[in-house]
């Protein structure tokens, strides 16, 4: 089933192959597709891969024929690893400082600022923004965040979310002083050049859609449509992760298990009624009707 991009769409699917794919990540997986799909869009693969002491070489490949098992087709594949300088070329096009703070002294200035660390993340609190910068440490490199507000919008639960950019995030580091570029930068630059009109991802990355939409306003780059989906959880409610031990998909493929059944659990979990066995095209109706429910828009 290839699309056509009839309707314009273009959608992805972004696992970072830092492990096998656990249920959790082949549902998002799956949804990703029927969204791609029941818009008669074009469907991308991307490796997000840029972290890499993290990824582990065989997950490519295991990645890929997990997904064809499944079904899920893909129409072009993307490796972040092979296009820094395009994470490069962005980076120069912002306001950003070299920043060679240690993380000790970070944590020592955000205790010593009246205001502590903010919600949920430490706020970088401007330390190297003015401060001269050590020669003799490697540097990262920071954005300087614009003033004011920063809105993204989820078209799936219709919700807005607002962060002042200053107060709430902080100058963000977009190359590591590793080297290494950081995922908010690069997923912008990746979704805008490969076209990509519609992101649909786990719910854990709703509250980093301002600053990514902050980056593509800065970047002159269109704004894609959000639809963040709830992750899976295991019987006591703790989300499925690679490094917890979530059992992964590829041990219930070598057990005999059968894809329509593993499609079958999957919608199931989402809470929809379906046989003990799906085909992808039984499913893309489900996903349309989701879409069409009150709040979704
Ligand atoms: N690579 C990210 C992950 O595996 C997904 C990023 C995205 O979809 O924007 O969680």
């Amino acid at each position: 089933m290839t699309g056509s991009g009839g309707t314009g769409v273009v959608g992805r699917f972004a696992p970072s192959p830092t492990g096998a794919m656990h249920l959790g990540n082949a549902r998002t997986a799956l949804l990703a597709w029927l969204h791609s799909r029941a818009h008669g869009g074009r469907h991308l693969l991307r490796f997000e891969d840029l972290d890499t002491g993290r990824v582990r070489p065989w997950a490519y490949d295991l990645t890929r024929r997990d997904l064809e098992w499944l079904g899920l087709d893909w129409d072009g594949e993307v490796i972040q690893s092979r296009r820094l300088d395009l994470y490069r070329d962005a980076a120069a096009r912002l306001d950003t400082y070299p920043c060679t703070c240690t993380r000790r002294e970070i944590r020592d200035a955000i205790q010593d600022s009246a205001g502590a660390p903010h919600g949920e993340e430490p706020v970088y609190p401007g330390t190297c923004r003015a401060a001269p910068r050590s020669p003799d440490r490697p540097a990262a490199l920071r954005w300087r965040v614009p003033e004011g507000e920063a809105c993204a919008h989820d078209a799936l639960s219709g919700r807005t979310l607002c962060q002042d950019l200053r107060a709430d995030v902080g100058d963000l580091v977009l190359r590591r002083n590793d080297g290494v570029y950081a995922y908010h930068l690069a997923v912008v630059v990746d979704d805008a050049a490969g076209g990509v009109t519609d992101v649909l991802r786990g719910e854990d990355l709703w509250t980093a859609t301002p600053r990514q939409a902050a980056l593509q306003a800065a970047l002159g780059l269109p704004t894609p449509r959000y639809l963040h989906v709830p992750l899976m959880t295991d019987y006591r409610g703790e989300r499925l992760a690679k490094r917890g031990g979530a059992p992964p998909l590829s041990a219930l493929r070598e057990a005999g298990e059968s894809a329509a059944r593993i499609r079958a659990e999957l919608a199931r979990s989402l809470g929809w009624l379906v046989q003990d066995e799906v085909s992808l095209p039984d499913l893309l109706p489900l996903w349309s009707a989701e879409l069409a429910r009150p709040g979704a828009g």
